[in-house]
């Protein structure tokens, strides 16, 4: 027997409907590219977005083109997400820090009609524009005033003028592409996740959940993490399903820059990768219980040093979420809070809980595996690949039929882990990071956690490099904190009894920063290629 309820598709323009009637007053604030600040209201970005799908229309946007941006966490950005995918074309966030190579090579396989870009940008659509196949609309998110010369760029806001906000947003099958995110190649050639309606209201809703990101009508909510790294991992559609005052920092995401806009707007919850909270943690260096109103804040898309977490709880007062996701995954999988019972253990315990990857959010199913495909136990030993299903993961990747992505239903991720008995799973690894000394497994983020918990490193990366003995053993590259004359004899010795001692690494290097890639992540293969024969002699 069919239940008897309403079909009423989950479309990512109901969102912006709902907080446009609901919380039509809350304010959204941008730290504008020109540098000043730019505050308006939901009621008027749902306005705005409805004369912007007006214009995609007169331009020739049809449903299921896509849509490219290279552009800030900023209001105009925010207009395009509702506004592309509400009028049911694919928004495709470009990231501007991948190589042009790659950028070029997307483009081109998304088969982009038309890109939005801010001024920042200027120089890549420039060097991007004789790479192309074929022309594309170039549109620059500025007014007419700032608009640069040149016949091939059209003016935002000129578009737009030329519309009224008298636009219905179309009843969309919910299974409707609505985005579109490229992973950052780290893995190879980039792979097109192509997110839909559905997926991205479900994965709001779980995203918003009290033991997930706990979003509220009393929260403001600044996501640091950008759009073009997952949509902003679903933040900016999470504070309208709830009604969150919305933070946008544009380009300015130093440290300074961060700290003033979360006091000046009282930032209750922010987001993003520990590269970015190492800026925000050294400019409050010295001081204690620096954010006035920030009450949590979300660190993922690397693993959350042990130390890091204690800076923001012990010193300021900010709880930290730890959180696991990838692109594939829209992309929300596991977020580290307590249950009831881990509240009371004493302090060292609670840290060592948080410096894991937390419990699947509802809607993610997850599970480790062997070599062979069989199912290891949560005892928070066994590790293996961990494999994830669920209505947000993608089902296979964007122009790649040939391409399996799922095994028995499953998709692997790619990170080895273990999962202990209270369901929290902690990444060990990624799979191609993993070092294997004498035929056994070291997990390189436990070693960078311990050496990250000695006051002289700022940062901590270890890889496996080739040995002639073990195969590979654990080389540390290390950056030091400001200040510190650290060496290698007395960071070695910080590792006794902390773990079993052939885990130890057999030499650090020290260094005044590490490759990132486009994401702010350290880029391991860099550092293996520089230093794969340190162990050879
Ligand atoms: P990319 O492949 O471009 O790095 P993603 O941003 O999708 O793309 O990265 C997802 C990967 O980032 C995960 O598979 C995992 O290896 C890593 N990751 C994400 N969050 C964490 C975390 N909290 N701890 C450790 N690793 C993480």
């Amino acid at each position: 027997m069919i239940g008897l309820m309403m079909q009423q598709p989950l479309l990512v323009s109901s969102l912006l409907t709902h907080a446009a009637r609901h919380h039509a007053e809350q304010e959204i604030v941008s730290r504008r590219v020109e540098g000043d600040i730019h505050r308006y209201r939901f009621a008027d970005m749902a306005a705005r977005a409805r004369r912007l799908a007006k214009t995609l229309a007169a331009l020739g946007i049809r449903q299921g083109d896509r849509v490219a941006t290279l552009a800030w966490n900023g209001y105009r950005h925010l207009e395009l997400n509702f506004a592309v995918s509400g009028h049911g074309a694919v928004l495709h966030t470009i990231n501007p820090r991948l190589h042009l190579d790659h950028i070029a090579y997307i483009v081109e396989h998304a088969a982009d009609k038309a890109i939005f870009f801010d001024l920042t940008f200027l120089p890549i659509i420039e060097a991007l524009r004789s790479r192309l196949s074929t022309p594309r609309l170039f549109v620059a998110m500025c007014d007419a005033e700032r608009l640069p010369e040149s016949d091939a760029l059209l003016c935002y806001e000129d578009l737009i003028d030329l519309h009224d906000d008298r636009y219905a947003w179309p009843l969309l099958d919910e299974n409707t592409a609505s985005s579109l995110c490229y992973t950052s190649g780290t893995t190879g050639n980039p792979k097109g996740v192509l997110y839909s309606h559905r997926s991205t209201v479900l994965h709001s809703y779980a995203g918003a959940l009290p033991d997930a990101f706990n979003g509220s009508a009393r929260d403001t909510i600044l996501p640091v993490v950008p759009m073009f790294h997952v949509n902003a991992w679903g933040l900016p559609f999470i504070a309208c399903m709830v009604g969150a005052k919305l933070v946008l920092p544009g380009p300015a995401l130093d440290g300074k820059s961060l700290h003033e806009l979360i006091e000046a707007e009282q930032v209750t919850l922010s987001a993003g990768v520990p590269t970015i909270w190492q800026g925000l943690l050294a400019h409050v260096a010295g001081r204690s219980r620096a954010f006035s109103s920030m009450k949590r804040t979300v660190i993922g898309g690397a693993p959350c040093p042990t130390a890091m977490a204690a800076q923001f709880q012990k010193v300021h007062e900010v709880d930290v979420l730890h959180a696991w996701g990838m692109t594939e995954l829209s992309p929300l999988g596991t977020v580290c809070s307590f249950k009831p019972r881990q509240l009371a253990l004493p302090e060292d315990q609670r840290y060592a809980i948080q410096a894991k990857q937390g419990r699947a959010v509802f809607g993610i199913d997850m599970k480790i595996v062997d070599g062979q495909g069989n199912e290891l136990p949560w005892d928070g030993e066994a590790v293996g690949d961990l494999m994830v299903r669920g209505p947000w993961v993608a089902a296979g990747y964007f122009g790649e039929s040939s391409m399996p992505v799922h095994v028995d239903g499953w998709f692997p991720t790619g990170d080895m882990a273990r999962i202990d008995r209270d369901g929290f799973m902690q990444i060990t690894d990624r799979s191609k990071d993993v070092i294997k000394s004498g035929g056994e497994w070291i997990s390189s983020i436990d070693i960078e956690n311990i050496a990250c918990l000695h006051p002289g490193v700022a940062s901590a990366t270890c890889i496996g490099v080739r040995h002639p003995k073990w195969d590979e053993r654990p080389l540390l590259l290390i950056t030091r904190s400001s200040g510190s004359t650290l060496d290698k004899d007395e960071l070695l010795a910080f590792f006794e009894g902390k773990l079993a001692r052939w885990w130890k690494p057999d030499d650090v290097i020290f260094l005044d920063g590490f490759p990132l890639g486009a994401t702010g992540k350290v880029l391991k293969n860099k550092l293996r290629e520089q230093y794969g024969a340190h162990y050879a002699g």
